[in-house]
């Protein structure tokens, strides 16, 4: 069996930790059945400089023969003020593959416990997931209007759209301990009363799994003040967003943070969920984890190959645990020396 990985590098510290990833990924599948290639293409800043445009035709004809696509990160001070913006080329991609569920699993390893501003009895085993309505809502629905004195947006759902990601939530949980939340405003919006109606008529295609609701005002507060309570949040595009920021905050550093984005292609991307910190780039000093953890995600969820995801994981905690750090989490270990020793532990355990 034969696997094509896109690699889309990117800008700032995007090619660094890429290539770590890269690393890791070619020594775990090493034995595998599955022969991995890795195509990288020119894709945001980078792709500015090297052909005018952010997306370029031949890396959008590559992504779309994909098996999975592997993207750093994108943008930058470089980049702000040109017309076509390296975010513009990010759009067209999630569109051009119509991915529209963004999942964010958030977990808080021990050694981190003393870096989350939460305390440490309340965040200890904290492991959930977000799944983020990405293509409707309020950041798509028309007419929209910015006037002098007034202004308005529409948050549009579908039905169909809501359906369709309440199935991904309900199939991640399936993976894990069965419990849906549901995320909406229902005592208020009318796009929260269909979302909370399609909900209750999705979570009868699966039994095995319960479904519960809460409103976001009161989901915002306790992801903060008991993260443990949550398994599979399910909510739209605007509520999404901002939880997902917020969930980020309980590690203590966006440095670990995985994302996945699904599509009905069956081409699925995977990234970290931090932008390209041009404040760090080029010093060899970025955590790779949150690379490492998104190849790792793509093993399992792509390709299924969970034993090749574990060892990934383990080995990026235990390193950490071993007291090697990067400067997001106050150590001083290179980005090179932490993929060194990532790597050293995974060859040790074969
Ligand atoms: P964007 O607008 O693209 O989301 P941003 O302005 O939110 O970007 P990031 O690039 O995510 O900013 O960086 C936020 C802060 O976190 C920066 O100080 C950056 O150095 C730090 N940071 C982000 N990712 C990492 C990483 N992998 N390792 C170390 N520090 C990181
Ligand atoms: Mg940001």
């Amino acid at each position: 069996m034969e696997k094509k990985i896109v690699v889309l590098a990117g800008d700032g510290i995007g090619p660094e930790i890429m290539a770590s990833a890269l690393e890791v990924l070619e020594v775990i599948t090493q034995k595998s059945e599955v022969t991995f290639t890795f195509e990288a293409h020119d894709f945001g800043g980078a792709a500015i400089d090297s052909c005018g445009e952010p997306f370029p035709k031949s890396t959008l004809e590559a992504c779309e023969s994909a098996d999975a696509i592997l993207l750093g990160a994108i943008g930058g001070p470089k980049w702000e003020n040109v017309e076509n913006t390296p975010e513009k080329g990010l759009l067209a991609l999630r569109k051009a593959l119509k991915l529209f569920a963004n999942i964010r699993p958030i977990t808080v390893p021990d050694v981190l416990l003393d870096r989350s501003p939460i305390k440490e009895e309340i965040i200890k085993g904290t492991d959930f997931v977000i799944v983020r309505e990405l293509t409707s809502g309020m950041y798509f629905g028309e007419p929209r209007f910015l006037g002098d004195t007034e202004a308005y947006d529409t948050n549009y759902y579908h039905e169909a759209e809501i359906r369709q990601i309440m199935r991904q939530a309900f199939k991640i949980a399936q993976g894990r301990k069965k419990q849906v939340l549901s995320v909406d405003k229902a005592n208020v919006l009318a796009t929260s009363k269909l979302w909370r109606r399609v909900a209750e008529e999705v979570a009868l295609e699966f039994p095995d799994c319960t479904l519960s609701h809460q409103y976001v005002d009161s989901a915002a507060m306790k992801i903060i003040q008991n993260p443990r309570a949550f398994d599979v949040i399910v909510t739209e595009n605007l509520f999404g967003d901002i939880l997902s920021d917020e969930a980020s905050v309980l590690p203590g550093t966006l440095g670990v943070l995985p994302s996945a984005s699904y599509g009905e292609t069956g081409i699925a991307l995977y990234e970290p969920i931090h932008g390209s910190a041009p404040d760090i780039a080029g010093q060899n000093s970025a955590n790779p984890v949150s690379m490492m953890l998104s190849a790792s995600l793509m093993l399992r969820q792509s390709f299924g190959l969970e034993t090749m995801a574990d060892q990934i994981e383990e080995a990026c905690f235990a390193t950490m645990e071993a007291g090697l750090l990067t400067s997001d989490l106050g150590g001083t270990a290179s980005t090179s020396a932490f993929t060194q020793a990532v790597i050293q532990r995974i060859q040790g355990e074969e």
